[in-house]
């Protein structure tokens, strides 16, 4: 199967089950000790609740991060254990890389129950799916991507967002950055932008009649 059939069976959003204006918000390639606090803090002053699709080895590194994103009630998802481009793995890897994620993030925090899988840059093959569903998750896209990730600047990641959201959204923000961009020592690993811009989004969103909302418990 291609990538772009595979995609017709993951999850772009919600709009089906939630029957309301609701928007979920998902962070990827964190927990990050600079972006991911001051994430969390935005969330927090705004009370609403996020999904982390976090990477397994940056949990291990940061368990107090994964621990406080858990208790102030945000979901802590499985993004892989190094965020490799699964559709290049082999079997073994790849269930290696999703199982492995999955003991890191209880390992830290046994309360966190991942219930989503988002494969790093997107990259849905059919073995990737079988996989998720045998680790007992569910395969989740977006359908809101404002690339913050590339720092367009606040305002464009927030008109971005604006222009093409929809009831039952699922927005891809960064919290954090692949162990792949580790060391490249210049701006593009920087999040800032995300922090300043979710601090406007969020209620943009709210004036506009959307509810911010955590992914519904399918299972
Ligand atoms: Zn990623």
């Amino acid at each position: 199967m291609t990538e772009r059939s595979s995609l017709s069976v993951v999850r772009c959003d919600y709009a089906d089950v939630s029957g309301s204006r609701a928007v979920h918000l998902t962070f990827d390639d964190g927990p990050n000790p600079i972006c991911t606090p001051a994430v969390l803090d935005v969330l927090a002053q705004h009370r609403v609740q996020a999904t982390f699709f976090v990477i397994g080895t940056y949990a291990i590194e940061h368990p107090e991060l994964i621990r406080r994103a858990v208790g102030e009630g945000h979901e802590v998802a499985n993004h892989t254990m190094t965020h490799p481009d699964l559709s290049r793995c082999g079997l073994a890897e790849l269930n290696d890389e999703v199982l492995s994620a999955n003991e890191a993030i209880r390992l830290v925090c046994p309360q966190a129950l991942p219930r989503h899988m988002r494969a790093p840059y997107g990259k849905w093959t059919q073995e990737v799916l079988a996989t998720t569903a045998s680790a007992g998750l569910t395969a989740l896209h977006w359908s809101v991507d404002p690339r913050d990730w590339s720092r367009p600047g606040v305002d464009t990641i927030v008109n971005s967002v604006l222009a093409s959201v929809r009831p039952g959204a699922i927005v891809l923000l960064h919290d954090g950055y692949p162990p792949a961009e580790e060391g490249l020592g210049t701006d593009t690993t920087l999040r800032d932008q995300t922090t300043m811009a979710l601090a406007v989004l969020i209620p943009a969103l709210q004036r506009r009649g959307f509810a911010i909302r955590p992914l519904p418990q399918l299972h």
